[in-house]
């Protein structure tokens, strides 16, 4: 948190989390901005995905505030920002695989990030017409090494391996589409879409809630 947020939280009891004015979890200006941000259609290193912000600003305050500060409440404003992707991607019902989280991860954190948001996301479709079902088809094979501070080479040699389909899972009757919160390389996005490629599940999209590290400018899904 930062000293200003601090300072807020101290003084007006919360400061939002996208620009750390004081007096609400998000301010106005900040949800509007998210709520009319993309979403866009970034094409990653030749992997076509659709994501609701850019990886900057208010849009990765927010997410960050959720993963790894712990701001519960925000879970709404990226469910819908996951929502909107998934309606822009397909307007019929849906089936959403969430990335598995690492066992590390849940360890820090205490909650499968990605799988709470595409939950609370596909609750929201429903609700507004579009029926949407999570299921946890993809799990974690051992404890593959955290990408971050690796070279882009080395991280799609490591994602290669790294997911296992699970056989347990029902049938799949509507399309199938894959979450993450954030994209970079495309790596993890792609291994996971390999991965459900081998076992006959062959994905009509790929989603995050914001992406950074685009070969081009971000441009709206046509
Ligand atoms: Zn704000």
């Amino acid at each position: 948190m930062t000293l200003r947020a601090e300072l807020a939280d101290l003084v007006l009891g919360r400061a939002c989390a996208g620009c750390d004015r004081g007096g609400a979890l998000l301010c106005g200006p900040c949800w509007t901005a998210l709520l009319t941000s993309g979403p866009y259609a970034p094409r990653i290193s030749g992997l076509q995905v659709v994501s609701a912000w850019p990886y900057l600003g208010r849009g990765r305050r927010v997410l960050l505030a959720f993963k790894e500060r712990g701001t519960r409440d925000l879970i709404n404003p990226l469910a819908i920002a996951l929502a909107r992707c998934m309606a822009v991607v397909s307007d019929h019902p849906l089936i959403v695989i969430p990335m598995p989280p690492r066992k590390q991860s849940i360890a820090e954190r205490g909650i499968d990030v990605v799988g709470a948001i595409a939950v609370r996301a596909c609750q929201m479709l429903d609700r507004a017409g579009q029926p949407a079902r999570p299921v946890a088809a993809l799990e974690r094979v051992g404890q593959a090494p955290r990408q971050v501070g690796r070279g882009r080479q080395e991280r799609l040699n490591l994602s290669s391996t790294e997911f296992r389909f699970r056989t347990d899972c029902d049938n799949f009757s509507a399309p199938v589409v894959l979450v993450d919160d954030v994209v970079t390389t495309g790596a993890t996005l792609r291994a996971a879409t390999a991965c459900l490629r081998a076992a006959g599940v062959v994905p009509v999209g790929q989603i995050t809630i914001a992406a950074t590290g685009t070969d081009e400018r971000p441009r709206q899904p046509g």
